[in-house]
């Protein structure tokens, strides 16, 4: 048995659902007893957030109900039969009647609660999925949709809830086992409470789903149908360079993912690797690609790190004073204070001298976290012994992770090397007792200069990139720009150096591409294509500190 997971841009457009579709059929027909999650649809989700808080604010929301109905009839009309079509619209209208109402319970209160969120929120997959159900069933009949909050139940916490996992085991058992012949086609991320109420398993928690389903029914694979290549080396957003893992441990990918690579939601790892099951992450757009397969060994690779991640938003609070000093259970006192009232700290760092604590926490959740020290060590602050943390913002986390690092010597000197040679400031260091991952907090506006340096630094044994800007485009500039051409192949084969001219300008006009300037056609590109001449803007696109091998030329 296989659960297959299909997230948000997979289910997006009608290109994106014919793969699906054929990638449901062909392992239908395999014989492997698929069961389909699906999350909403891309950007419906953040939509009815939106929605939702601007009904509380007494902003309108009709238009958005619309947007939401139109994306999904497009859908409809382009891949369900036209005599299907009525009664397919017809519950799907049902639903946006019924996410309206919601929204106008919202509207008159005045309030949003975080139990009226997941209900709204719920409409999302509820109704991707309902039409995915649909979309299949006009090539294998036995699709069925299953609306999975009536199967996984939770506590009452909403937007994150905790999973009871003695009913859901038993609810899963016997859904599966009353449609034995179906093809359980199955809404991601949302649950309920004992009480029925709707609940949701937090952002990206379709994955969580997935895994829930596959260990439930002891399935042999759970396969996340994504947008990218698998689990990348860095997120391919900031880093191009970064290239796709063949294979991770789930303490590996469970740590990347922690640390900002949203391609899987942390929380999945936990079932998989109770029952041993893989996770294999794959690219709904190149279905031929193998992906990443997630599993209990940590495969030897050759280099000492698997990924590097990051949280681009982080709030660091320090707390210090000589009442720390020798004090045992201070940081007991601390950290339960902040776990009970649910903030979720990222990471901590003490110095060896045990004067102060640092942590790392989200910035929404900074003010609280500081108000809660005040009350609980109001003592300890009037005697002085404590001083009244401050809150640092503007600061992100970067983390390298890989089992083999606590292998490898000299790994932390070439993390910090790379940040150094490149003028990246640390603010703090934190090594996790498992010594697989090193992580620093680091100036939210270096965050891209220190991802793609360090990836640079741990994968060297990639091609080098020189990325150059040049101005002047005369005689010694086209010349410089064939030459860079006629030994562009020699350089990449004997070098393993790509030379990029990623801006040129002239008097009149430039130009800027950053994955390069096609230099066949760079003069009409300029003509054509160009901005108009602007040597402050050119230098400060230059200085956009995302370039690490950096040349100029004029
Ligand atoms: P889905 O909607 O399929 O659940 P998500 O948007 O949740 O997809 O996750 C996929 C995205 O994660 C990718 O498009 C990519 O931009 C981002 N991402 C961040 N870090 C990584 C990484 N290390 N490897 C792969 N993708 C990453
Ligand atoms: N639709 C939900 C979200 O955007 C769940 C998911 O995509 O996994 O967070
Ligand atoms: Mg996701």
């Amino acid at each position: 048995m296989k659960v297959l997971k299909f997230g948000g841009t997979s289910v997006g457009s009608v290109e994106s659902l014919q793969s699906l579709t054929k990638i449901v059929q062909q392992s239908f027909l395999n014989n492997d007893h698929p069961i389909v999650v699906t999350s909403a649809m891309s950007g419906i989700t953040n939509l009815l957030t939106q929605m939702a808080e601007n009904a509380a604010d007494q902003k309108a929301f009709d238009h958005d109900i619309k947007l939401i109905e139109t994306s999904h009839f497009d859908i409809v009309k382009s891949l369900i039969s036209i005599q299907n079509q009525n009664p397919v619209f017809t519950k799907l209208k049902l639903m946006l009647n019924e996410l309206e109402d919601v929204l106008q319970g919202i509207f008159a209160l005045k309030e949003l609660s975080l139990q009226s969120k997941d209900l709204v929120l719920s409409y999302g997959e509820k109704l991707s999925t309902f039409m995915v159900a649909k979309i299949l069933e006009e090539s294998i009949s036995q699709a069925m949709f299953v609306d999975a909050s009536h199967y996984i139940k939770t506590d009452s916490n909403f937007g994150n809830a905790n999973l009871n996992e003695a009913l859901t085991n038993q609810l899963i058992q016997s859904l599966v086992h009353s449609n034995p012949d179906k093809l359980l086609v199955v809404t991601g991320f949302i649950s309920s409470n004992d009480k029925g109420r709707m609940t949701t398993l937090g952002r990206g928690g379709s994955d969580y789903t997935a895994a829930i389903f596959a260990s439930n029914l002891n399935a042999d694979v759970i396969e996340i149908w994504t947008d990218v290549n698998g689990m990348l080396t860095a997120d391919p957003r900031i880093v191009k360079k970064a290239f796709s893992l063949p294979s991770l441990s789930y303490t590996e990918a469970m740590e990347l993912s922690y640390f900002g690579a949203k391609v899987i939601y942390p929380p999945t790892m936990i079932p998989a690797f109770m029952k041993k099951i893989p996770i294999v992450i794959r690219n709904t757009f190149q279905p031929e690609f193998e992906g990443t397969k997630i599993q209990f060994e940590s495969d030897q690779s050759k280099f000492p790190i698997k990924g590097i991640s990051s949280i681009s938003d982080v709030s660091i609070i320090n707390v210090s004073g000589s009442g720390m000093i020798g004090k045992t259970g201070f940081s007991g006192r601390l950290f339960t204070l902040l776990a009970r009232e649910q903030i979720n700290v990222i990471l901590i760092t003490q110095s060896s001298s045990e004067h102060s604590i640092t942590f790392a926490v989200h910035p929404n959740d900074a003010k609280k976290a500081i108000q809660l020290i005040s009350s609980e060590f109001e003592l300890e602050l009037e005697a002085t012994k404590l001083i009244l943390p401050e809150i640092e913002e503007n600061l992100s986390v970067l983390a390298i992770v890989g089992e083999n690092m606590k292998k490898t010597p000299g790994i932390s000197g070439k993390l910090f090397h790379a940040l150094g040679r490149n003028g990246i400031n640390v603010r703090a260091i934190a090594q996790g007792s498992s010594e697989f991952n090193i992580s620093v907090i680091i100036s939210k506006n270096d965050l891209a200069k220190a991802l793609n340096s360090v990836h640079d630094a741990f994968f060297a044994e990639l091609k080098k990139t020189l990325n150059v800007f040049t101005l002047g485009t005369g005689n010694i500039g086209t010349t410089m720009f064939r030459q860079l051409e006629d030994q562009h192949h020699f350089l990449l084969e004997n070098n393993d150096l790509e030379i990029k001219v990623i801006g040129t300008s002239n008097s009149r006009k430039m130009i800027f591409n950053e994955n390069g300037i096609d230099l066949k056609d760079w003069k009409n590109n300029l003509e054509e294509n160009g901005e108009i001449a602007d040597l402050t803007n050119f230098i400060e696109r230059m200085k956009k500190n995302e370039f690490t091998k950096l040349c100029f030329h004029r």
